[in-house]
């Protein structure tokens, strides 16, 4: 039998489970690309946000997932295109030919035609963005305290999270416990139980994918975090000073978006069909129209076989598409039929501070704290590597008998300080 070429872009929850399905498997040599040299575990990412986790505490090298492979090559480099009838990748460095090729690169954030907003509301999908929004947090915080007028302080102190999702709710939640608990005795000039957070929602209700009634709860627990809830209230403008809500306009010194993601810039400059959120259409077995050679999985599909709505993005899709690619590339090589996927839905869950949570599995809806040790264990059984899993365990042990948060650091985004000084020039000979 030939050996055949597989090429996957991506090394998120859906790429790494085709790679992890075709290891050491006969028939396949796996070139798995990803433009960061390590995999992230996205749900965790608001924790390094929040200060509660590091980032290397959700991030694991790909390169070292696959050590023990000897079928699975690792290469870090940018996608840039794909010569669909050359049946190439194009990388910023050269090209990479291909039997079958999965497309797994996920998504990016939406800001519905205002890119200029999000240097003032940055997004949660990496973890650069994960620190720097760690860093203007805290430093909003820091100002404050060195801060005489009591206007510039009141802005420094309010915090705006646009976006009802799970992680507009999430980072809301999160700021009102830091600033009524964890940060409460740090300070001398403020009281940071003061601090005002307001989470912002278009649509008529925060969590829309949630059952309402668990979607009410969560409102009541954010405003006991102190967070106010808005609803139907769309933003119109963010600048460096606040957020315009329709005539309103709110001072504050940090904002941070939760609104939308849409779909990987590779996408654009594919000849595919697209569905309104810009993610690819594909076929019961994930693969493309007419393309039977290349699959599309993750975040960056749109499959709606079953009801004619899109399966949402979440992790548990992302992984079971992963796995029966896998599972239908390795059958097709041993001359059997592809399967259509079909999907295990395993429910959904938000948390809301440090120990209350929602989870709804069909009819079973679960509140408060049972539903919190819930997400706990499901986030850590999840987490990628051994280590990880014992690190973060213990973070969240004492964090929540402390009400710490061990990674408040300010790291400067002035990177260039680490820039290697330029040389002095020689002196010429004469
Ligand atoms: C803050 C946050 C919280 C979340 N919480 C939850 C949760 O609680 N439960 C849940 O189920 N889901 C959650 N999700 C969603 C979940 O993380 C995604 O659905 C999942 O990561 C999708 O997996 P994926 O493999 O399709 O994409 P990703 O995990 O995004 O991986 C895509 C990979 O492709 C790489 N890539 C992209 N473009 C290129 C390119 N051009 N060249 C090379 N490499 C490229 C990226 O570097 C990345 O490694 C959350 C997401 C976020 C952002």
């Amino acid at each position: 039998m030939d050996t055949k070429q597989v090429v996957i872009v991506g090394g998120g929850f859906a790429g790494l489970n085709v790679a992890k399905g075709l290891a050491n498997k006969s028939g396949v040599e796996v070139t798995l690309i990803d433009r960061r040299n390590y995999h992230l575990f996205q749900p965790l990412l608001y924790q390094v946000a929040m200060a509660s986790l590091s980032p290397a505490e959700i991030a694991q090298p790909i390169r070292g997932l696959f050590g023990g492979s000897r079928n699975i090559r690792v290469i870090q480099s940018e996608v840039t295109g794909v010569d669909q009838e050359g049946k190439k990748v194009n990388t910023d460095h050269g090209d990479y030919p291909y039997d079958y090729l999965v497309l797994a690169c996920g998504v990016q954030h939406s800001y519905f035609g205002h890119e200029e907003w999000e240097a003032f509301a940055p997004g949660l999908k990496t973890i650069e963005q994960a620190t720097e929004i760690r860093r203007r947090v805290l430093t909003a915080f820091e100002m404050a305290e060195k801060e005489k007028d009591r206007q510039a302080q009141k802005k420094h102190l309010t915090f705006v999270v646009v976006g009802g999702g799970p992680t507009g709710v999430e980072l809301a939640g999160a700021i009102g416990e830091m600033s009524r608990y964890t940060l409460a005795e740090d300070f001398w000039h403020i009281d940071p139980k003061l601090a005002r957070v307001i989470l912002i929602e278009a649509g008529p209700r925060i969590l829309p994918s949630f059952d309402p009634k668990l979607a009410s709860r969560v409102a009541r627990d954010l405003e006991g975090l102190g967070v106010q809830v808005w609803t139907s209230s769309l933003v119109t403008g963010v600048d460096v000073d606040g957020v315009d809500v329709g005539e309103e306009r709110i001072l504050c010194s940090t904002v941070l978006w939760g609104a939308g993601v849409q779909a990987s810039r590779l996408n654009k400059a594919l000849e595919v069909v697209r569905d309104p959120q810009g993610r690819i259409v594909v076929e019961p077995d994930l693969s493309l129209p007419g393309k039977t050679e290349i699959f599309v999985i993750g975040d960056q599909a749109s499959f709606s076989h079953y009801d004619g709505k899109p399966l949402p993005g979440m992790a548990p899709v992302a992984m079971q598409e992963g796995r029966k690619t896998a599972k239908n590339i390795l059958a097709e090589l041993a001359g059997k039929p592809r399967q259509p996927f079909n999907y295990l839905d395993k429910g959904q869950m938000a948390t809301i501070g440090k120990s209350r949570a929602i989870v709804e599995y069909g009819p079973i809806k679960l509140t408060g704290f049972f539903a919190w040790v819930l997400w706990l264990v499901i986030h850590i059984y999840y987490l990628l590597g051994f280590k990880n899993r014992l690190f973060v365990m213990v973070q969240w042990a004492w964090a929540y008998l402390s009400q710490a948060r061990g990674a408040r650091l300010i790291v400067s985004k002035e990177w260039r300080f680490y820039q290697p000084k330029p040389k002095k020039e020689e002196p010429k000979n004469l």
